[in-house]
């Protein structure tokens, strides 16, 4: 693996567990490579899933000029240990960067137990609101979701809706007692008006599927209804527009179960800036429904080591389904 992908890995890892203590944790792979004198990226550059996964090439930032002048050639830098190469530009102190020595992620030493404890044993989380079905009083008022996701069609309350190609407003079983939520359309959802339907959607599918439930059995929907150009995170005045409409749909479904999939759903829904390796492994509560936070599926394509705690959260989320259907 070379160190542009090791470079990768990192930030993602980083920023899906919520975590800036680092220069670059703010930047996509290729402004971080760039900044370190790697030149320009030297892999075909797609369209790319959304969710801990903003690593289009974006706009080359500004550096000084004395850092340019110090720049390695591109290949010497490129195929070396990203570690050496923050640490010789004074970007890291070592003791830090030994903390992410690869592989990295929860797996690698998980004690995850959650899925094995009975659901009353597993911690308890962040609880937002009371046990009402009616959210908030005085937002969006749609009887139905089909009202919604027409709103949603014309919806001007961000810019989103300009370089989007189609609003996608979520799908599924509107009566579902479990609801699947995520960050953002990516290119393959924005082309076809519909969520999750790329490469992390084909995974939601699987990891739906070994708890026993099929896309039509459930809700799956959105923070944001379009996509942000080029995947970039989503900016806060867009949740801030937006969330009324996750809002409203988790009003008319009235889910027995939610699953917050990625950093920027839970801490959305649980209005927090924890990161998710402290988000998971417990049972929040929006406004009464038991609310299971995990990787997004985009990360887990990129970090297989994740898909056994992720495995571990959907088996707390099918349990709590069970015992809340059952009761
Ligand atoms: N990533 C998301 O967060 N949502 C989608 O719909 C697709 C990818």
């Amino acid at each position: 693996m070379d160190a542009r992908e090791q470079l990768r890995r990192f930030l993602e890892q980083r920023r899906e567990a919520g975590e800036t203590e680092l220069v670059f944790d703010r930047l996509s792979v290729d402004e971080a490579m760039r900044l370190l004198g790697a030149g320009a990226p030297q892999e075909a550059s797609g369209p790319k899933e959304t969710g801990g996964k903003r690593q289009e090439a974006g706009k080359e930032r500004s550096v000084p000029d004395e850092r340019q002048a110090q720049r390695p050639a591109p290949d010497s830098v490129v195929k070396s240990d990203w570690r050496a190469v923050l640490k010789e530009a004074g970007a890291a102190p070592e003791e830090k960067l030994a903390r992410y020595a690869m592989p990295t992620g929860p797996s690698a030493a998980s004690t995850d137990t959650h899925a094995t404890l009975p659901v009353e044993l597993v911690p308890p989380g962040i609880v937002i609101g009371g046990a009402g079905k009616e959210l908030f009083a005085g937002g969006m008022r749609f009887s139905t979701l089909s009202e919604l996701s027409t709103a949603v069609a014309t919806c001007t309350l961000c810019p989103l809706h300009l370089e989007a190609k189609n609003p996608v407003p979520g799908e599924g079983n509107p009566d579902a007692d479990f609801m699947c939520v995520g960050e953002a359309p990516g290119a393959t959802e924005d082309e076809l008006g519909r969520p999750f339907v790329g490469a992390a959607g084909q995974l939601l599918d699987k990891i739906l599927a070994a708890i026993k439930l099929a896309r039509s059995d459930v809700y799956i929907c959105n923070v944001l209804k379009h996509r942000p150009p080029g995947n970039r995170n989503p900016m806060p005045d867009e949740v801030q527009a937006c969330s009324p409409y996750l809002i409203r749909q988790i009003e008319l479904i009235q889910p027995r179960v939610i699953v917050a999939f990625g950093t920027f759903a839970a801490q959305t829904l649980l209005n927090t800036r924890e990161g998710i390796g402290k988000l998971r492994g417990r049972v929040h509560r929006y406004y009464g429904v038991p609310l299971v936070v995990t990787y997004h599926p985009a990360a887990l394509l990129r970090n297989p080591a994740w898909k056994r705690p992720a495995w571990e959260d959907v088996q707390l989320a099918r349990k709590l389904l069970d015992r809340a259907v059952s009761s």
